[in-house]
């Protein structure tokens, strides 16, 4: 229908005669003379339809905003004095000779230049409508890019695209599962795959040696501003490659996308052991933009007369840490209060500080409420550990080592994006060295990846001391977001049984769930690992978007429901019946 799209007109089609079709972005009257921009997906022209054409004249007078129309005109340069530099089309207008209502539109929910007059739930209800919006064609358009990229690039190095059901057993990511009812096995349920981790596993075990997929994955958990319920992979897993030569090819791939599609340099990643992420940082992503780190001060606080610190500072669980911030002295009372709350979210129970003044006088040069619980050696000692400086604040974590880790990190971040700390504008890292496990609140031990992942130790090792072995686990972090992560997996059956064993699966339980990976595991598995990237958050932070939804055509809210189509909805009683399933009145809250 179109001879170009409005967008990319420009000086060399002047003279020329050019059909357009697409969307009344505005409409505007200029005595006598109607201007119509005109909006496809590559951008906008305008459009001018004056009194002499009487028929397209009153067409153009009775379009509205969104209406779709076609018209042809001739290109020429806008007058002198009206080219907008800042338009594409800027140099060009065109005069419009016809013009066919394809179909009119009722007044939009909202104005797309007005969208951030209506709240979020207002653009999703009519998210058809906010994905016209520039911004948000944009985002899709680089994130078809980022696929695009990534495809090319595993496809050059010899990866196979495969497919793994939606439809399939639980796959432990640590997730709850979405699960689908059975119509031909009556009660029984299918699980949408929290990832393609086994299916991923046992093509390595059929000897495809290379496979990605961009895969939907789905789980049930609480959800946050950098989370969906269903989102999306990029899966990849390979046979005989070590994790070093995983980590260098995997690092390539994101440093070719990065020179692609932003020019920009990420350089070579560091690596960092998990225990130094959490030490340093309290975090297994650490945001390296920002400067700051924790110190553990514990030897300094096991022997004051302040349980507060000597509590934690002795207890083999605990820890005692500080977070210096240069000029940090300047923190009104207000400011650090308000800090205080925000660690309050993460279990901290407190915030105490030190201001340093006058640090050549320690018995009067540090103000602070918990001051004079230290003893005067010890303020020395804190302040050479810290080499802190007169005109710095100094924060205090006390408490388990969990909590302090926690509340102290996102302090340290917080502080980071306030005061404006960041260093630079893109800090890549491998965090290596993972726990295999973790102790969970009843005793109990979880895996920090999940059951697959191989331990760096013998299967004895593990079973001696569970709680201490590592595994051969890496993240790739951005900027304080975990951008992929995978690991070298199990790949003999006895060492799978025995990461079974210790989290406490059953042998019956083991065989139901999991007998088709052991019995994998059992007919010439060879030694695989991988990785997956999560491609939402990923073209998240490339285009500096400040949430998920930002960057998915249809996404779901912050409670799991689609406010567009509605979903989750009722069913009939019908189709329950046809499954075996009485819904219960949901319990009232
Ligand atoms: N399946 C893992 C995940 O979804 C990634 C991997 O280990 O490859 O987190």
């Amino acid at each position: 229908m179109r001879s170009h799209y409005c967008g990319e007109l420009n000086a060399s089609n002047i003279s020329q005669e050019i059909t357009l079709c697409g969307w009344v972005h505005r409409r505007r009257d200029h005595g006598g003379v109607i201007f119509l921009d005109v909006r496809d997906r590559e951008g906008i022209t305008q459009v001018v339809f004056d009194p002499d054409r009487a028929d397209s004249f009153a067409l153009a007078d009775s379009v509205r905003n969104e209406y779709v129309i076609k018209l042809t005109g001739l290109v020429r340069a806008r007058p002198e004095g009206t080219i907008n530099p800042n338009m594409r089309t800027g140099e060009i207008e065109v005069l419009g000779t016809s013009l066919e209502i394809l179909n009119a539109a009722q007044t939009p929910p909202f104005q797309l230049d007005e969208h951030q007059a209506v709240g979020e739930d207002i653009r999703l209800k009519n998210r058809f409508i906010d994905l016209r919006r520039p911004e948000i064609q944009q985002k899709m358009r680089f994130r078809s890019k980022v696929t695009s990229v990534l495809r090319r690039y595993l496809d050059d190095n010899g990866f196979l695209d495969i497919e793994t059901p939606i439809l399939t057993r639980a796959t432990p990511e640590g997730a709850r599962d979405y699960l689908v009812p059975s119509r031909t096995q009556q009660g029984s349920f299918f699980a949408l795959p929290q990832s393609p981790q086994l299916f991923k596993q046992l093509l390595m075990v059929s000897g495809f040696d290379r496979y990605y997929q961009i895969a939907k994955c789905f789980r049930d958990e609480d959800l946050r501003a950098d989370r969906q319920p269903e989102f999306t992979q990029v899966d990849i897993e390979t046979s005989f490659m070590s994790e070093e030569q995983i980590i260098a090819m995997t690092e390539e791939m994101i440093t070719n996308l990065f020179k692609e599609l932003m020019n920009i340099d990420l350089g070579t990643f560091p690596r960092m052991p998990y225990s130094e992420a959490m030490e340093s940082y309290g975090s297994d992503k650490p945001d390296l933009r920002i400067p700051l780190t924790l110190v553990t001060v514990s030897d300094l606080m096991a022997d004051v007369d302040f349980k507060v610190f000597s509590g934690p500072a002795t207890d083999p669980k605990g820890r005692v840490a500080a977070l210096k911030v240069p000029g940090g002295n300047s923190l009104t009372r207000k400011q650090i209060d308000d800090y205080t709350k925000f660690v309050g979210i993460y279990g901290a129970k407190g915030l105490a500080y030190i201001k340093v003044n006058d640090k050549s006088n320690l018995e009067e040069g540090l103000q602070s409420p918990i001051v004079k619980f230290l003893p005067v050696e010890v303020r020395g000692a804190l302040l050479e550990r810290l080499e802190a400086q007169d005109g710095d604040l100094i924060f205090f974590g006390a408490d388990s080592a969990k909590i302090v880790n926690e509340a102290l990190g996102a302090l340290r971040c917080k502080l980071g994006e306030d005061m404006d700390l960041y260093t630079c504008e893109w800090a890549p890292l491998w965090v290596v060295d993972f726990p295999m496990f973790e102790e969970t609140s009843d005793g109990g031990i979880t895996a920090i990846h999940h059951p697959f992942t191989a331990p760096s130790c013998s299967p004895e090792d593990l079973k001696a001391n569970p709680l201490t072995a590592l595994s051969q686990a890496y993240d790739m972090v951005l900027n304080g977001t975990e951008l992929g992560g995978g690991s070298i997996r199990i790949h003999q059956a006895s060492m799978q049984e025995a990461v079974f064993e210790l989290l406490n699966i059953s042998e019956e339980e083991q065989e139901e769930k999991f007998g088709f990976l052991l019995d994998a595991l059992k007919f010439g598995a060879p030694p695989h690992g991988g990785l997956a990237f999560g491609l939402d958050r990923l073209v998240m932070l490339m285009t500096g978007s400040s949430s998920i939804r930002d960057v998915i055509a249809f996404p779901k809210t912050q409670s799991a429901t689609c406010l567009l189509t509605q979903a989750p909805g009722e069913v009939s009683e019908k189709q329950l019946k046809e499954l075996s399933i009485r819904v219960r009145k949901p319990v009232a809250e």
